[in-house]
């Protein structure tokens, strides 16, 4: 089956979201946000009370996990369930966030959600939103993207959103835990944060959204 796909890969707060889901709305496809599957591993483990290195139980509950995506006609309306619960709102605290990138760090958890997260490829296409999209989950995709955006700028985005979300946060702490997060994503073992082969790069520190988009889908219709 030939369905195609966009990956766009980044570091957190780099714009992915908002541009994954204006691109899906646009093109019609399907989103695949994956951050949001390790935030919900995250906020699940938190529940049961499993450790962050935990790498057995944390694969066991991946392989298992009763997560669906409730999908609106408006991707940005998508509503995420856990067993049941929307937790939608629950799964963007920072602490869900720093849990979901130790869980991320464990090879048999990223294993175990692998099929989970290549069931979303379904015709018309696919917009997957990660760090690891276009080098593992989706080698084979159309076009890739890496967008990424400076520490401080990540960090002043993130802070909008949460204030938008009713969301507490201090800007220096957002700075530090983005630093520490990009660390770990960077430098782990599995699937770390890079641009994948032939990715079109990024840099939105002083672009718009509306920019971002121009260079995304000159680049994407060239090769769909
Ligand atoms: O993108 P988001 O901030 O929601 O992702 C939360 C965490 O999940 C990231 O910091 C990263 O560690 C992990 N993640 C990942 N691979 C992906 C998506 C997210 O490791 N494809």
């Amino acid at each position: 089956k030939n369905i195609p796909v966009i990956t766009i890969d980044g570091p957190s707060g780099a714009g992915k979201g908002t541009v994954c889901r204006l691109l899906a709305e646009q093109l019609g496809w399907h989103l695949l946000d994956s951050g949001a599957i390790y935030r919900v591993l995250a906020l699940a483990a938190i529940h049961h009370g499993f450790a962050a290195d935990d790498e057995e139980s944390l694969a066991a509950l991946a392989g298992t996990l009763d997560v669906k995506f409730d999908v609106e006609e408006n991707p940005a309306l998508t509503h995420i369930i856990l067993e049941g619960e929307d937790v939608t709102m629950a799964i963007r605290t920072q602490e869900v966030a720093n849990m979901a990138s130790k869980v991320a760090a464990l090879p048999r958890v990223r294993e175990a959600l692998l099929r989970r997260q290549r069931a979303f490829k379904e015709l018309p296409g696919l917009v997957a939103d990660g760090r690891d999209m276009g080098t593992v989950v989706f080698p084979d995709a159309a076009a890739k993207i890496f967008l990424t955006a400076s520490a401080e700028e990540r960090a002043e985005r993130r802070f909008k959103q949460l204030q938008e979300n009713g969301i507490d946060a201090k800007i220096d702490q957002l700075i530090t835990e983005i630093r520490e997060r990009d660390e770990r994503d960077t430098n782990r073992s599995v699937a770390p944060l890079r641009a994948a082969e032939g990715a079109l790069y990024i840099d939105s520190t002083d672009l718009s959204v509306e920019q971002v988009m121009d260079q995304i889908l000159q680049f994407a219709h060239g090769r769909l």
